[in-house]
């Protein structure tokens, strides 16, 4: 059994159930759930003029693979009735591997951990919520202190359901 993190967010029509459909998903198609975050709602990163997101981060263990895991949450991407309009542009529902156990892996399909997960406070603020003593296996440093020195300037802020 390998320890999964994925972040899941969306901004386009009825976000939590988008969000659910996906947890649903992930649970038949990748593996169980162990820990859920809150939803958390941020203005749209790289693009203003569309509707803010949602994101979630989730525990899971599997039995997969890396490359599986990515094969599978693209299945759900696309069965979920994502559109890629444009780059950085909305979509309902887009999943990303931030942590698979401590590898640290860089092919031309799969970054892992995700490049970008220490510059996004959307992403920091629900994996802390989780797992705050996790450690970057290649920064070396806490999910909790990323978030402390984390200068992502977006507002991120706990979703009221
Ligand atoms: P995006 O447009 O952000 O959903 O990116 C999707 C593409 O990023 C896919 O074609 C993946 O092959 C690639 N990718 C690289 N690293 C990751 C990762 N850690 N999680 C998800 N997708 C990744």
């Amino acid at each position: 059994m390998s320890s999964l993190y994925l972040l899941l967010g969306g901004n386009l029509g009825n976000r939590e159930t988008f969000l659910q459909q996906a947890r649903e998903r992930l649970a038949a198609a990748v593996g169980s759930i162990t820990a859920c975050s809150k939803l958390y709602e941020t203005a749209a990163w790289g693009k203003t003029d569309q509707p803010a997101f949602l994101n979630q981060v989730l525990a899971l263990q599997t039995n997969l693979l890396p490359e599986q895991v990515l094969h599978r949450i693209q299945g759900i991407e696309l069965d979920l009735g994502r559109e890629r309009i444009e780059h950085w542009g909305a979509r309902v529902i887009d999943i990303d591997i931030l942590f698979y156990n401590d590898l640290v892996l860089q092919t031309q399909r799969l970054t892992i951990p995700h490049p970008q997960l220490q510059n996004r406070r959307f992403t920091l603020m629900p994996l802390a919520e989780i797992a705050p003593n996790l450690v970057h296996p290649v920064l070396q440093q806490t999910i909790a202190k990323l978030l402390v020195i984390c200068d992502d300037p977006l507002k991120v802020s706990v979703y009221q359901e």
